[in-house]
């Protein structure tokens, strides 16, 4: 009798010690936001193996427990649209909640290198477009110099394509994405010369794939031909005629006066079955290479501005006709703050149903480091103008739904349920906000207290944790390995 006495001891005993490591971390007492489910209340998440294995009122305990009392727990942030992939903007990124952070704008000009060079060195998720604008200038013999995603307008943007340089870009697109490219990305306004004929055939090699085309769109500005309208119209005509999915990028940016229109462009264009979706960054500015294509004759007329709203991200200086040209005219790869856009708009852009947030990041313009804390300040917070699960939907279940277009590891994105990615961010709902400026553009945002990037806590009480590198390249479902086979069917 005794013995089964202890007996049962013991197996209370290990079930007990069992229990006391069933997860690897707890986050506890949180409130728990997940805006496919609609679940906004307290729950403790158990997460195991880099999986969110259960979300539960009931008590849990793991290896590590992270007390979230009076936090907010959500999916971490996903931005589709970041050029800056280097630490310093991964680290920024963390600390405003992103736990995946994707160039898909335009993409990488060698998707393979792309993903090799950040290979076990990423703080968070990656993944690119493969890009056309890179495609086309190494068809055109002048290839991007390396660390630059944008050419010198020249012959290779400015020239059209003949039907045999049309085949070699789509050729180079293609082993691309055989690399592991999420997307087609273009950004047609950077190749002027691009035909109507030489977008169509691009958007039909993405449906030919089974990927969306990433676009930043041909044209600003209200004068006919070359409207904004018009632009969101030729972007649209070519998803319907190739059946390929569209994801507009930077809305605001691109349509600026006439952005509501262009909503309601995609809005009809929703409604009439195409699968086009688009997204917008909380800024009165953009930004871009100043000898780029963007800024051929006739710029200041399209947008409606002068040299003078250009400004330069590292002096603050405003630059005169003069410094323009030189600018211009250079093979230097200088940005440039592009000053078009007015509070009052990106108010109205920021809350539509159908923009979700992304931020175009890139050091030099605060967007890289403050876009997510600053729509939940000043959005949610402050104008009230969206509801916390509004703000947390556009962040991380409208961009996960646009990339599971590409990948089906997209499903277990943006989602705070049982079997999906613990990516998880935890800030304090209260005091978040950005706090980089366009004079101190690095600044860090505040009240994000945790970020979990496949189940590792890379930002610990607020601090980014040194020497762990959890972030995984996103590819798409075409990846082929070097033998030829499709992605998956090995393992
Ligand atoms: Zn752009």
């Amino acid at each position: 009798m005794r013995r089964i006495i202890l007996y049962l001891l013991l197996v209370a005993a290990s079930a007990s010690s069992m229990a006391a490591q069933q997860f690897d971390l707890v986050i506890e007492g949180g409130r728990v936001v997940d805006a496919e489910t609609g679940l906004d209340a307290v729950r403790n998440v158990g997460i195991r193996d880099g999986r969110i294995i259960r979300v539960s009122p009931e008590a849990l305990s793991g290896s590590r427990v992270i007390h979230a009392d009076g936090l907010v727990v959500a999916p971490g942030f996903i931005d589709l649209h970041q050029h800056g992939q280097d630490i310093a903007s991964q680290r920024v990124k963390a600390l405003d909640g992103v736990t995946t952070a994707l160039e898909l704008e335009i993409g990488a000009p060698d998707v393979a290198q792309f993903l090799k060079a950040k290979d076990g060195r990423s703080l968070i998720h990656y993944g690119t477009a493969a890009s056309h604008v890179a495609a086309r200038a190494l068809v055109f013999g002048a290839p991007l110099p390396s660390g630059t995603i944008l050419p010198k307008s020249g012959p290779a943007t400015d020239q059209t394509a003949s039907a045999e340089q049309i085949e070699a870009i789509r050729r180079r697109l293609r082993g691309e994405l055989d690399a592991g490219g999420l997307a087609v990305g273009m950004g047609i306004q950077y190749t002027p010369g691009a035909t109507r004929l030489e977008v169509i055939g691009m958007f039909r090699l993405a449906a030919e794939r089974g990927v969306p085309v990433y676009t930043h769109m041909r044209s600003n500005g209200r004068i006919e031909p070359g409207s904004a309208i018009e632009a969101v119209s030729e972007v649209i005509g070519a998803a319907a005629i190739t059946g390929a999915s569209l994801h507009i990028v930077h809305i605001n940016s691109t349509c600026v006066h006439d952005s509501m229109e262009c909503l309601a462009m995609v809005e009809g264009a929703r409604a009439r079955g195409l699968d086009v979706t688009t997204e917008a960054y909380p800024y009165i500015a953009g930004m871009t290479q100043v000898n780029s294509a963007l800024f051929n004759p006739g710029w200041r007329e399209k947008l409606g501005i002068d040299y003078g709203d250009l400004v330069l991200p590292d002096t603050g200086e405003h630059l005169t006709r003069q410094r323009f040209e030189e600018l211009h005219n250079s093979s230097g790869s200088q940005m440039v703050l592009v000053f078009a856009n007015t509070q009052e708009l990106v108010d109205q852009v920021i809350p539509h149903p159908l923009v979700m947030i992304a931020s175009d990041g890139i050091e030099g313009h605060p967007r890289n480091a403050g876009t997510f804390s600053r729509v939940l300040e000043q959005y949610v917070r402050e104008k009230r103008t969206l509801t916390l699960m509004d703000a947390i939907r556009k962040m991380t279940l409208m961009p996960a739904q646009v990339l599971e277009r590409s990948t089906p590891d997209g499903r277990r994105k943006g989602r705070l349920q049982e079997g999906a990615d613990a990516d998880i961010v935890v800030f304090d709902a209260a005091t978040i906000g950005d706090r980089a400026t366009f004079q101190k553009p690095m600044e860090a945002s505040v009240g994000v207290r945790y970020l979990v990037v496949g189940g590792t806590v890379v930002v610990d009480n607020a601090e980014v944790v040194e020497g762990v590198f959890p972030g995984r390249a996103l590819v798409g479902a075409g990846k082929r390995d070097s033998a030829g086979g499709e992605r998956g069917s090995k393992d």
